[in-house]
């Protein structure tokens, strides 16, 4: 039986640790060559290895997504390898500073609002063409449910979320006609580094781990996948709320 995602090219951001880490490792399991992008090139290459131990493929590029030019020599290095992109997974963010916004430094909001929204705005704009010369393009970016509370001292990441979610709803908006699909997921509590720093007196063991929330997202990968402006709730199990404006 072929595999889902057998022959497709897969975008992943922030492919280093946690959840798009383990995102990448199952993606590439569903067939997919992975094209794994983030700083740190110890977390890369251990991904590389992983994805290979299955049986998989991975491209690594290690690259600060703010690195505008970076992103754009990434776009051509895709359009002259593959010409197309059939998964594209915004996954990497920035928690930023946890404290009142009182306290909070306009180059560490700067910072958390380039790494969550300005980077994945970018990430549209050079994977657009890409995307819509796939038969079934599928855009995933990682929310929170951050993005619809307003919790104390958790401002710029709160604030961060909230635009990327109208930032996807309107590329989903704006993608309607074509097979392109743009969903947003809010994974939920994660054990990882993030989760931690948040919470240091949290036991992580109590919490899911990125494998088991990576396999609740590939479903929206997929082509089968057909729904677009929606958000998939990981821990409910379900889509929730969004729907196109008519
Ligand atoms: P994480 O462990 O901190 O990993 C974040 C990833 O983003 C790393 O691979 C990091 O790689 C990458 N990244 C950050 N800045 C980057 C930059 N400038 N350029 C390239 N890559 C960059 O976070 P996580 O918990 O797995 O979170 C993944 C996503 O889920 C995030 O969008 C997060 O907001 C969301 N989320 C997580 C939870 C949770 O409980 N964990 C809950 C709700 C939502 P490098 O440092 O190597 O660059």
């Amino acid at each position: 039986m072929s595999l889902p995602l057998a022959d497709k090219i897969a975008l992943v951001t922030g492919a280093s640790r946690g959840i798009g880490y383990a995102l990448a490792v199952a993606l590439a399991e569903a067939g997919a060559h992975v094209v794994a992008v983030a700083r740190t090139q110890g977390g890369l290459e251990e991904l590389d290895d992983a994805i290979q131990a299955k049986g998989g493929s991975a491209t690594l590029v290690p690259l600060d997504l703010r690195d505008t030019e970076g992103l754009v020599r990434l776009v051509q290095a895709l359009d002259e390898r593959y010409g197309r992109l059939d998964v594209m997974v915004a996954n990497a963010g920035r928690l930023g500073p946890v404290s009142p916004l009182t306290h909070v430094e306009t180059q560490d909001f700067e910072h958390t609002m380039q790494v969550n929204v300005t980077v994945n705005l970018h990430l549209i704009r050079a994977m657009d063409a890409l995307l819509r010369r796939s038969a079934a393009g599928r855009a995933v970016f990682l929310s929170s449910g951050a993005a619809h509370k307003a919790t104390a001292y958790r401002g710029p990441y709160a604030i961060s979320k909230a635009a990327l979610e109208i930032m996807a709803r309107t590329y989903a908006a704006e993608t309607v006609t074509t097979p392109v699909k743009v969903n947003l997921v809010n994974p939920g509590p994660t054990r990882t580094k993030m989760r931690a720093t948040l919470m240091p007196g949290e036991d992580p063991e109590t919490l899911p781990t990125p494998d088991e929330v990576a396999k609740a997202i590939v479903p929206l990968c997929l082509p089968s996948f057909t729904e677009t402006g929606r958000l998939f709730d990981v821990r409910q199990g379900r889509l929730l709320t969004y729907h196109l404006p008519d």
